[in-house]
């Protein structure tokens, strides 16, 4: 959507194709009983510039609303608060050697200020040899299965940099207190406002039409949607995960293949007064718990709490395979063990939710072997997406920012396509006028072959010099043109 916005305010026409009833992705909202909230659960932080910024575009700033959060940890089956420098030194599950070494491997790895040379070494390796091993297998490794499954084992320190980078930025100073925001009505309160902006300004979004094949012909690009359609655009821009890209595209060179397949993603499933509660006992079938209703004012909810119990698992990982009632069940019965005032008959409603290839894994020399490309080696094609973060973590506002930067870029190639175009019209002249074959224009649509004679290089020689002449020009679209172009010869 981001894209869209970025290229239509630069004056591009575009068409916005989503495979589901609405746009927004993990982002969009659920009906969970009576309440719509977010399908999978999204703060905001006061360091999330480009999405912030964003707000502001959509003049949804003035609906933010922050709130001081806590952090708890589950340990051994007591839970902890890990809010402050004071609760951090008085943890009981490390000693004080090991909360040091916790402290300084945070502390050195956040002023790391090329993360790129973390690429080259494992996650685990690198907080083992920071932290020690008591330190690693208490902390560091439940959290990482929590948040990355067995794929830890693959993934590069970057990732921890990118996490301590983030939550660095999410508090004021040090280990303060964290602030975290969200707009009044949740994401679909601005998934609602973007799409408007985004009619407003002629985007064209196509809903339940998921695109099943690109295929770039050179002078246009080809795609058929689900619908059974066949359309044509000047470019097209690929934002969807990197696994789905190859079979969407077959035309992308067997190397571009290879590639996109590598890159690791994760799928995702879907209560104490913390926001997150951080877990390390291994029995505990879910990876976290958040409690949405320590952010979001609980009214929306007529006083009732929002949890969240996330599980992130490789999309072979036969938890994948299991009914939502089965995990209903070991969901519930895990809470009732880990909060004893809590009764499943508290339960109000609830829903199981599964997001597929949500979370792409940094691997070693992730940016020299996978990173894919903006542009493929099609010359229409470009892909954007959550891969193409590399030293940050999975959010919206690296989304965002992803899309602002990529938008410059995808333009700057297109206007070298026009020098390219350029360089070929000077060819056909060249042809036309030297070689002795004898030629006839054809026209499948747009200009008519009637205004083509012998006269044609001279046509051809102008259309050079305009496209020479406005090749720096934001593109616009003239509502009046066919006005003119019936009042006075274009050139
Ligand atoms: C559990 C969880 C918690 C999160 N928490 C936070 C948080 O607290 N804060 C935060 O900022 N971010 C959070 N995120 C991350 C955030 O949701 C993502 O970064 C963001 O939504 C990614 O956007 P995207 O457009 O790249 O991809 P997606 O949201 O995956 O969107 C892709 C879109 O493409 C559509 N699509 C797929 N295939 C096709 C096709 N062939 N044709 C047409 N359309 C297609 C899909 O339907 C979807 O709408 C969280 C994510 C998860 C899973």
């Amino acid at each position: 959507m981001t894209l869209a916005l970025r290229l239509r305010e630069r004056g591009f026409g575009v068409t916005l194709f989503e495979a589901s009833d609405r746009t927004g992705g993990l982002a969009k909202p659920t009906q969970i009983g009576k309440y719509s909230w977010d399908q999978f659960y999204h703060v905001i932080l006061m360091s999330d510039i480009n999405l912030l910024d964003l707000l502001m575009r959509l003049g949804l700033s003035d609906r933010l609303k922050w709130s001081k959060t806590k952090t708890g940890f589950l340990n051994d089956g007591h839970l902890y608060s890990m809010s402050n420098i004071m609760e951090f030194l008085t943890f009981p599950p490390l000693r004080i050697l090991d909360k040091l070494r916790l402290g300084l491997t945070i502390f050195y790895t956040s002023k790391i200020k090329s993360p790129a040379k973390l690429e080259k070494i494992l996650v685990e390796d690198w907080l083992r040899k920071l932290s020690g091993k008591r330190t690693f297998t208490k902390i560091w490794l439940p959290l990482l299965k929590s948040k990355l499954g067995e794929n830890y084992k693959v993934a590069s320190a970057s990732f921890i940099w990118a996490s301590i980078d983030r939550m660095y930025k999410a508090r004021r100073t040090g280990l303060k207190t964290e602030m975290f925001g969200y707009v009044d009505g949740g994401y679909a309160a601005i998934l609602d406002r973007f799409q408007k902006t985004l009619d407003d300004l002629g985007v064209k979004t196509i809903c339940q039409s998921r695109v099943t094949r690109v295929a770039d012909n050179n002078s246009h690009v080809n795609i058929g949607i689900s619908t059974g359609e066949s359309l044509k655009f000047d470019y097209v821009i690929l934002t969807l995960p990197c696994l789905e890209l190859p079979c969407l595209c077959p035309q992308l060179s067997d190397e571009e293949k290879k590639r996109l397949k590598r890159v690791i993603l994760m799928a995702q499933k879907s209560l104490a007064g913390y926001y997150i509660t951080n877990l390390t006992d291994g029995w505990v079938p879910f990876t976290a718990v958040i409690e949405m209703t320590a952010v979001v004012d609980k009214t929306f909810f007529d006083g009732n709490s929002l949890i969240y119990l996330p599980r992130y698992v490789s999309a072979n990982n036969v938890f994948c395979k299991k009914g939502d009632r089965e995990i209903q069940e070991e969901f519930v019965s895990a809470l009732e063990r880990i909060y004893p005032q809590f009764k499943r008959g508290d339960i109000v409603a609830s829903k199981i939710v599964r997001g597929k290839n949500v979370l792409p894994i940094t691997t070693l020399d992730y940016s020299k072997e996978l990173l894919p490309p903006v542009q493929t080696s099609l010359k229409r094609v470009f892909i954007v997406n959550s891969a193409q973060i590399v030293n940050g973590t999975m959010n919206v506002n690296e989304i965002v920012g992803l899309a602002n930067r990529k938008s410059k870029e995808i333009i700057e190639f297109m206007s070298n396509n026009i020098k390219e175009e350029i360089e070929n019209a000077k060819d056909f002249i060249d042809l036309f006028t030297t070689s002795k074959i004898e030629f006839m224009a054809i026209s499948k649509e747009g200009e008519t072959p009637l205004i083509y004679g012998k006269n044609l290089p001279e046509l051809v020689k102008k259309k050079i010099e305009l496209m020479g002449k406005h090749i720096n020009d934001e593109p616009y679209i003239d509502p009046n043109y066919m006005m003119r172009r019936a009042a006075m010869p274009v050139f």
